[in-house]
């Protein structure tokens, strides 16, 4: 036996080696002593045979980064003996490299930490841990913030730190002792963790902060959603020691911006603190970003937000008309139905101004079903005043998705009684290439009913001509930033007429969006493009200036 097998047998520590599929390979006399499981029982096998079930995927998850990315990966973990009983191990795992440095498997040490832990907690946890409140401390962000950065830059994904500090907290050590001050902090900290995803780190900063990181895909409205939330859930009353107690909250938040460049965890934290400062100068109990364009655009956002609320109820909301043109008869054939918001102090606001907003928030469920039922009710008043006219609507992705769009259109022609021929649906490209099966299916429902389908701003998504005759579609419209480029692009010229020749040879009738001079028209027509529409023949208005006859 050679000195290092001889030290492998010896050794106190259990030992395991694994190959790169991860089937076991070795293991020492401790592992035995330790698991109760002999070699038979695990060569070949999956070290998971030890799994305790108690970490979660994501514990495992970036476990595996890290000895991936690292090399080694060491912490705590429960595992389970052969005999069923759960016990705590202090593991280090690390890859195995050959001279060529390729990793030809792993390596596991692990002690048998349960007698520590039977007298209270063990030294790792005890160093890592604020013993008030069970929180991870700030060594333990101060090791965990530099990977979770590491990993939202190699993940490309956002990354945003939140630094809380209570308002008024003070006071209450001062008035009611330190006793209830202790309590409070520990009902402080279990409402921030139970507002929390598992995978959000928390720990208590010192005193009364706390500082939490949130990892994953989200964008700068989840930092905000979260911080409003911990905001309003500190807010309600804690009750301690037969006292009524009330705290507000002031966060500072700071975002990993330019996911490209290296943003060091201690400046992270700089500018949340420094954010958090201006939340309390500003009166506390709210948040701030540090990047002031984000506090802005989120304050703003959160305004429009309520104020969208109310403007369906105040009736804010008015329909335009804009007409298509068909250029062979050079009569309208369709009007499409722009929403206009008129706000009663900004003036008329454009729906690129809102319908993004309205998208994020949910809002624009009920602002579509009054979109559908407005259009639909004006129609069945043009076909009632001897001018019929089909009305196009625009679709959002939201309501897309929603599952409910066949119905309410049927819901919505029925109740209003417009003919079904009257009725078109505008979706844009780039809402075709999701779930396609299920788009598919939705719009041949939706096609049975009678409605007409258009693509709008087409060239601009992804997909081909060949890729649309899988849609039941009826109508191409062509985006304006082609038809902006006509007259100083030959390319564009060509591009546009061969569009409009393969559309008709697959049946699709096409229209062309943003004709704005009589340059263009002229070619449109010449390349028998079927209808136009744009400011040169008529803007949107409200429906009492449509002219139809
Ligand atoms: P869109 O469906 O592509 O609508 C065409 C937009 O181009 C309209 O802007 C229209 O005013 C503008 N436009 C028309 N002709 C010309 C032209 O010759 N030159 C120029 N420069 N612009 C022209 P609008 O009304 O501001 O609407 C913007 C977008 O908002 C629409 O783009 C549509 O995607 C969305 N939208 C409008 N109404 C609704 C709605 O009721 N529901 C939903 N979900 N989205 C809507
Ligand atoms: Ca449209
Ligand atoms: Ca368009």
């Amino acid at each position: 036996m050679s000195s290092s097998n001889l030290f492998y047998e010896q050794s106190s520590l259990g030992m395991m080696q694994a190959d790169l599929d991860l089937k076991i390979t070795n293991i020492n006399q401790a592992f035995i002593d330790i698991t109760g499981y002999s070699a038979n029982d695990v060569i070949n096998k999956r070290p998971d045979i030890l799994s305790s079930g108690k970490q979660d995927k994501t514990f495992y998850k970036h476990m595996w980064e890290a000895i991936n990315n690292d090399g080694y990966w060491s912490g705590e973990i429960w595992n389970k003996r052969k005999n069923g009983t759960i016990y705590p191990e202090l593991l280090t795992i690390n890859a195995i490299t050959n001279i060529e440095k390729e990793k030809t498997g792993y390596i596991a040490i692990f002690s048998d930490i349960s007698i520590i832990k039977d007298q209270g907690v063990s030294l790792g946890y005890l160093a890592h841990h604020d013993p008030l409140t069970g929180l991870p401390n700030r060594f333990f962000l101060n090791t965990h913030l530099d990977n979770a950065i590491e990993r939202s830059i190699r993940n490309k994904s956002k990354l945003a730190l939140l630094f809380i500090d209570l308002d008024l907290f003070k006071p209450i050590n001062d008035t009611l002792g330190h006793s209830v001050g202790d309590v409070v902090l520990q009902k402080v900290a279990k409402r921030i963790v139970a507002n929390l995803r598992d995978s959000d780190i928390v720990t208590r900063w010192g005193g009364d902060e706390f500082v939490i990181v949130l990892e994953g895909s989200q964008s700068a409205d989840h930092s905000s959603i979260v911080a409003s939330n911990l905001i309003d859930a500190l807010k309600k009353p804690f009750f301690v020691q037969g006292n009524e107690i009330y705290i507000s909250s002031s966060i500072g938040i700071s975002t990993l911006t330019d996911i490209n460049s290296h943003t060091p965890s201690c400046d992270l934290i700089r500018h949340a603190d420094t954010a958090m400062y201006q939340a309390k100068k500003l009166g506390g109990n709210q948040f701030y970003y540090y990047d002031k364009e984000i506090t802005l655009a989120i304050q703003q956002q959160a305004y429009i937000e309520t104020e969208l609320r109310t403007a369906l109820e105040k009736g804010q909301f008015e329909l335009y008309y804009q007409a298509k043109f068909n250029t062979h008869s050079n009569k309208i054939d369709s009007v499409e139905a722009l929403i206009r918001w008129h706000h009663p102090v900004k003036g008329l606001i454009p729906p690129d101004k809102f319908i993004p907003i309205a998208e994020k928030t949910g809002i624009i469920t009920p602002i579509s079903d009054w979109v559908l039922n407005t259009a639909c009710k004006q129609a069945v008043q043009w076909l009632q005043e001897g001018t019929p006219v089909q009305i196009a609507i625009n679709i959002s992705a939201i309501q897309l998705n929603a599952g409910t769009l066949r119905n309410d259109i049927a819901d919505s022609l029925n109740r209003t009684g417009l003919p079904p021929h009257l009725l078109e649906i505008e979706l844009t490209e780039s809402l075709l290439i999701h779930n396609v099966d299920k788009t598919v299916r939705l719009l041949e429902e939706i096609n049975k009913l009678g409605v007409s389908i258009a693509i709008d701003d087409f060239g601009t998504g992804f997909s081909s001509l060949s890729y649309l005759t899988h849609f039941p579609v009826n109508k191409l419209k062509i985006d304006r930033c082609f038809i902006k480029k006509l007259h100083c692009s030959n390319a564009d010229k060509r591009l546009i007429k061969a569009i409009v020749a393969l559309a008709h040879s697959i049946d699709l009738s096409v229209v062309a969006e943003g004709v704005e001079t009589l340059q263009q028209l002229n070619y449109l027509k010449e390349i028998n493009c079927d209808s136009v529409q744009g400011f040169l023949l008529a803007k949107p208005v409200p429906n009492t200036e449509v002219s139809l006859s």
